[in-house]
């Protein structure tokens, strides 16, 4: 069993984000709204209690809130807790896949017990460190029984913090619903991102927070333009011949070659990121992203005459580039299913004729440096024309959330999660059909035709993320959810 307390960094403070551009309002609104939870807590320890640190959009944000809450004056701690039998993580893992559909196999006795057992471990090494007038919040199914043996021991109040779920059910989400239930009875209330994924046993303790994205993070801030330009240079996204003040990355995005192999993101010609219209996509190399129907849709609309197209628009189309970025597989140790994913989209790519090949670009971008990374997707995101996100299945999309926070126009496929967040025709456009290349193809070439509607779509999307999606609205979300838990207690 292991307790890690993974650091908190206290910055950026609620004034430097005041300070930042239009972030002044939110942060007003925050504190305005937090005084009255902040007092039902006060002499109170929140415990975060999850199983992991990194990995996931949805963690970043985690010690943000953390911060954040700290700072409003809610003393509020995160242990990462893990158990040691590598039978749990696997057993953890397959009851993960199920929550999203995915055919694992029977749930057997014997599970339920390895469950029971290693939680039981787990709560005996957190239970000394919980005060009585404490509230633990226990993130994700791993470990779930954990908050329910505390409750027993102890007596406090739960919290069920779910990151994970599906829009519909099938035989696997029921089953590993039917396997975590006797363990979620005791949490007085349990969290969903989204209303869809809330399980109809736990329908009367459910509320819903969004998750959220940090506006200051490497990923999200505002990049003036020689910034900009600086890190599309140093990350080798762009040609230049100009000296430069900054040193390359140490590892910079690779671009796949037309002998199949991956090299410098500027051969064999510069991407024209800042110059052309581009559509971007940026995810990891998951088969329910969409990726395939999305390069097949692309191609389709480069192939296509456009004779009806008036002429700038004709234009427009014709220096379009598609780009598709994620994470090299080689950096992410607990995906190892990205690099038969890209390897796919290579094959489909050496197969499209070498006219439309050119302008479709594969980038491996690195993970050596989550800064770096982080900047690169910024610093891409900002140079698109147009962002998808054709997930077949989403949790939430926080790359949507991050497009439309850049005021980018979206793209986006029925996925749950992206529905939250695009409002078709007003906060941008989503396809009917994520998987018809076809419907792709007719909702870009709309779409770049559209110059006004860009503008608009990602004026409003911005708007949209600044009142719901920034981590404004989450802190103020979870002080409402604690000051709630707190009350009876109190009263
Ligand atoms: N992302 C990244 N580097 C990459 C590709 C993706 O940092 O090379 C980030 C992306 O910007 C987003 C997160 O990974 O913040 C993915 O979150 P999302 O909710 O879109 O999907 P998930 O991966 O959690 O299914």
């Amino acid at each position: 069993m292991s307790i890690e307390q993974p650091d908190i960094p206290a910055r950026p403070t609620l004034d430097e984000y005041a300070r930042a551009e239009r972030l002044a309002p939110m942060v007003d609104a925050l504190r305005d709204h937090a005084s009255e939870p902040v007092r039902a807590l006060r002499g109170r320890t929140v415990w975060m209690i999850s199983s992991t640190a990194a990995g996931g959009g949805v963690a970043e944000t985690l010690p943000r809130v953390v911060a954040v809450l700290r700072e409003l004056g809610v003393r509020t701690e995160w242990r990462v807790i893990q158990g040691r039998n590598p039978a749990f993580f696997t057993l953890t893992k397959r009851v993960h896949n199920m929550l999203h559909g995915r055919d694992e196999g029977d749930l057997t006795e014997a599970d339920r017990e390895l469950f029971a057992r290693e939680s039981a471990g787990m709560a005996e090494e957190l239970a000394p460190h919980v005060g009585p007038d404490d509230i633990v919040v226990i993130h994700d199914p791993q470990p779930a029984a954990v908050g329910d043996r505390l409750q027993e021991r102890l007596g406090v109040p739960t919290i069920w913090r779910c990151h994970v779920g599906l829009e519909r059910s099938t035989p696997s989400t029921d089953a590993a619903w039917r396997f975590l239930e006797p363990h979620l009875r005791r949490y007085g209330r349990t969290l969903f991102t989204l209303r869809d994924y809330v399980p109809d046993v736990l329908e009367d303790r459910a509320s819903v927070l969004p998750p959220s994205i940090d506006p200051l993070s490497h990923k999200n801030r505002d990049l003036d333009l020689d910034k900009l330009t600086g890190i599309l240079r140093d990350a080798g996204l762009l040609a230049t011949e100009h000296p430069a003040i900054t040193l390359p990355f140490g590892h910079r995005a690779e671009r796949l070659q037309p002998d199949g192999t991956f090299g410098p993101a500027t051969s064999p010609d510069d991407i024209g990121l800042l110059f052309r219209p581009i559509v971007l996509q940026v995810s990891r190399w998951d088969r329910l992203k969409g990726f395939a129907p999305l390069l097949e849709g692309f191609a389709r609309l480069k192939a296509s005459s456009g004779e009806d197209r008036k002429e700038r628009h004709r234009r427009r189309v014709d220096h379009a580039r598609l780009v598709l970025a994620g994470p090299d597989p080689t950096g992410v140790q607990d995906d190892p299913e990205a690099a038969a994913v890209l390897e796919e989209l290579c094959s489909a790519w050496r197969a499209l004729p070498e006219a439309v090949r050119r302008d479709i670009v594969l980038l491996r971008l690195p993970m050596a440096s989550r800064k770096q990374n982080g900047l690169m997707v910024n610093a891409l995101q900002r140079c698109a024309c147009v962002v998808v996100q054709n997930s077949l299945q989403e949790g939430f999309g926080l790359t949507v959330t991050e497009a439309l926070w850049k005021e980018r126009t979206v793209l986006g496929s029925q996925a749950a999660g992206i529905r939250a967040q695009i409002e078709d025709g007003r906060t941008g456009r989503l396809v009917a059909d994520a998987e018809d290349p076809e419907q792709i193809a007719a909702a870009l070439d709309a779409m770049l035709s559209d110059e006004a509607g860009r503008a608009a779509w990602g004026r409003n999307g911005r708007d949209t993320v600044a009142r719901r999606f920034l981590i404004f609205a989450e802190v103020q979300g979870w002080l409402e959810v604690l000051a709630k838990t707190a009350a009876p207690a109190s009263s």
